[in-house]
């Protein structure tokens, strides 16, 4: 008999395992897909030696996180952190450059690097206090109330009429923009400019680190972790009826409000199933990971040593592509993030080779195949990029949700970034991790704090069960 059952491997499904575990339960993990680790998962794709991150790339959000921390993910896995956390080409070899500096930033930026020094300074400065805040559900008082004043009014600037107050130049805020589209929907939005204040504070505190050997490696450090203290995970496993897994003491499901909706619905009140329905999904993703003869010849020398780069154009031009997404359309010229992770960690190609990752955002749901945009945009930025391509896989963001049942028509956040979805996910309370059904709890994205590997929302899920069904405290989650 399992004292804990968790309902699916992401990165919050396994957070939410060790914690459990790590309190002396006896914990299973039932995963559905015959791999584990969800949306940060790392498979070889494409190609014999090359190995593509399925989801997740890049990992300020997992250095931030409390939960991450406590466990000494940096003790477990070993992280790269770049020099240059993005960048953004325009034009010819002409862009703008996020270093993890800074003031080398600023330098950089011109007549605009006082206003983004200006904009991000008190951010860094008490880069815990915004975590705490953001990284915690906002219901309730923060930590650091000045950082969190601060951090509110820059996202009323950058997330209205606003915007452009501060600049004077294209550059930073296409650079800034290129981080706020990370959001999925249009921008300026107050929660795109939430998502973009804090990803591009990050960049600029910790760094936007990569994991060698992809995001996998943080998946099976929680692996790992779970199996030291006695806990197991189960591939090939779909649950369908929790009524199913009667018996276990606590149950927390990883999976999408939508998908608990149904699997609950012999367990949960009907309100209460008809409010985690209420949850909106927003905007997809359509992905395509490329197998690569050698690095991309980009124009702009700096995007040769940036494994996140940003295209799409200035910001009225990717304002543009992200509303004709939000209209129901394919962009012509979209927005389109690339992650080329082995210019930094060589160890996921054969001996010179490379691959890369890139997506653009699309109607949810939206079968478009994404493959010829992404290449005609990387190709602009880098002549010669096309005959680099040994392989290619596309994902629609139709064919995303079948990789992984959270990712509903592409939504790679189960559930849209909107402000009322951030307060209220999937409903208003100060415990949204709790369901009315004893002993049920929801530990995914589909709660706060949203989308990321940071493992927060399973790990918030997990210490609430531990407290409210056997009175006890979050365990010790370090090495030791
Ligand atoms: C293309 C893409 C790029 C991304 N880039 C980044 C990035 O660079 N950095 C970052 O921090 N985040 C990124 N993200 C977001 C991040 O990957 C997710 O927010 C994170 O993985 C969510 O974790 P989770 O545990 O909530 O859900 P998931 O990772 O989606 O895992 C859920 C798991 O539950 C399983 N499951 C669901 N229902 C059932 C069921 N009924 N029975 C059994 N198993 C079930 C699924 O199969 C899956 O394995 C990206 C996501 C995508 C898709």
């Amino acid at each position: 008999m399992d004292d804990a059952i968790v309902v699916g491997s992401g990165p919050n499904g396994l957070a939410a395992a060790v914690t459990l575990a790590r309190a002396g339960l006896r914990v299973r993990v039932l995963e559905r897909a015959d791999t584990i680790g969800g949306a940060a998962r790392t498979l070889p794709l494409t190609l014999d030696g090359f190995r593509h991150d399925v989801g997740a790339a890049v990992h300020p959000l997992a250095l931030a996180s409390p939960f991450f921390r406590a466990f000494q993910l940096d003790r477990r896995v070993r992280f790269i952190v770049p020099e240059i956390s993005y960048t953004q080409p325009l034009g010819v070899a002409a862009g703008g450059i996020a270093y993890r500096d800074l003031d080398r930033t600023a330098e950089e930026l011109g007549r605009d690097g006082a206003a983004w020094a200006r904009l991000f300074r008190p951010l860094i400065r008490d880069i815990d206090g915004l975590t705490d805040f953001t990284a915690n559900q906002m219901l309730r008082w923060p930590q650091a109330p000045v950082t969190a004043l601060r951090f509110g009014l820059r996202a009323l600037e950058q997330g209205g009429g606003l915007w452009n107050a501060r600049f004077r130049e294209d550059v930073a805020p296409a650079l800034l923009t290129g981080v706020t589209a990370h959001g999925v929907g249009r921008v300026p939005s107050l929660a795109s400019a939430a998502v973009g204040l804090v990803l591009a504070a990050h960049a600029h505190a910790r760094g936007w680190p990569v994991p060698i050997g992809g995001s996998q490696s943080i998946i099976d450090a929680l692996a790992d972790d779970l199996a030291a203290h006695g806990g197991a995970v189960e591939t090939g496993q779909e649950v369908v009826d929790l009524r199913d897994l009667a018996g276990a003491r606590i149950l927390v499901a990883d999976t999408s409000a939508r998908a608990l909706a149904r699997i609950g619905r012999g367990v949960l009140p009907p309100a209460y199933v008809r409010s985690l329905e209420g949850l909106r999904y927003g905007d997809g993703v359509a992905k395509v990971d490329f197998a690569l003869s050698g690095p991309v010849p980009w124009s702009f020398d700096a995007a040769r040593h940036s494994p996140t780069v940003h295209l799409g154009g200035s910001r009225r031009q990717v304002q543009r592509a992200e509303a004709a997404v939000a209209a129901g359309a394919v962009a012509a010229e979209p927005y389109v993030l690339v992650s080329q992770p082995t210019i930094v960690d060589p160890s996921r190609a054969p001996s010179g080779r490379h691959v890369l990752w890139a997506y653009i955002h699309v109607p949810h749901g939206s079968p478009h195949d994404p493959t010829e945009d992404v290449t005609r945009m990387v190709e602009a930025a880098a002549p010669g990029f096309r005959d680099l391509v040994l392989a290619g896989v596309s994902h629609t963001a139709r064919e995303l949700a079948e990789t992984d049942p959270n990712l509903i028509g592409g939504d790679i956040s189960a559930g849209a970034i909107t402000l009322p979805q951030l307060i209220a996910r999937p409903r208003l309370s100060p415990h949204p991790w709790r369901t009315p059904a004893p002993g049920l709890y929801l530990g995914s994205s589909s709660t706060p704090p949203a989308s990321g590997v940071h493992g927060l929302a399973g790990f918030y899920a997990a210490r609430l069960a531990l407290k409210d069904v056997l009175g006890l405290p979050a365990p010790d989650l370090g090495l030791g």
